[in-house]
């Protein structure tokens, strides 16, 4: 076993797949390929991948339904999407069933190296972090207890499950519940992005209202994860 990083692309368009194999190679990762849906689910639920890249628009099953199938055996794996550039919906999908970031095409090699460093470059908050976060009061009705260790929680007798990704948010929210934590600033402590690059924060987003979607009993009214306006996101312990 070597210990590069082995990244998993699943992208039919030949000359991608090929272009990617060998930039990844050279930036000294390994690397295994799928050219349509059904074959990259498989690899992707059978192998061990430290990443996988993964294309929308493939023969077969296409990459909505891939990452929703990974997301359900696995909420750990990281997931890169590769987008068309004009399609915002399909990122706010991707990212919505459970990708960890996107790569709009076509990408510069330069940026997706990046995202793919960041992406790897897990934050390990969630090891050295409290176990249990409780947030609202029962008297409120909106009562939900985190447990940061299993990715889960619960609220009103149901369990929910989060992410990895997701439950890094949490706990760095968590841990500085005394201010508004800015979108650039979870951009860099929790994907890894450095500072000053113009990258956007539509991801954060996404990931925030999806927190919101499992938390919240109002989604649009958050009471736990609000937003305060021009300072970013706080998390409210009281
Ligand atoms: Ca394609």
């Amino acid at each position: 076993m070597s210990d590069k990083a082995n990244i998993l692309i699943i992208e039919d368009e030949e000359a991608i797949r090929t272009g990617l194999i060998d930039v990844l190679i050279f930036h000294g990762f390994s690397t295994d390929f799928a050219a349509d849906g059904n074959s990259g689910l498989d690899k992707a639920l059978t192998g061990k991948f430290d990443l996988i890249l993964l294309d929308v628009m493939l023969p077969g099953m296409d990459g909505f339904a891939i990452c929703e199938a990974i997301r359900k055996e696995d909420r750990e794996q990281p997931i890169i999407m590769l987008t068309a550039k004009t399609a915002d919906e399909d990122i706010i999908q991707g990212l919505q069933l459970g990708a960890d970031d996107y790569v709009a095409k076509p990408f510069s090699i330069a940026q997706l190296i990046l995202r793919i460093q960041a992406v790897l470059r897990r934050s390990g908050l969630t090891q050295e972090a409290d176990h249990i976060i409780e947030l609202g009061s029962t008297k409120k009705n909106n009562y939900i207890q985190i447990d940061t260790r299993n990715l889960s929680a619960i609220k009103d007798n149901n369990d929910i499950h989060f992410t990895r990704r997701e439950m890094d948010i949490l706990l760095y929210l968590s841990n500085n519940t005394d201010r508004p934590v800015p979108r650039d600033e979870l951009l860099n402590k929790i994907w890894g992005y450095a500072k000053n690059l113009d990258i956007e924060t539509r991801t954060v987003d996404i990931h925030v209202a999806k927190l919101r979607r499992k938390m919240e009993n109002d989604p649009s009214n958050p009471c736990h994860l609000v937003t305060i306006r021009g300072a970013g996101y706080r998390l409210m312990v009281d």
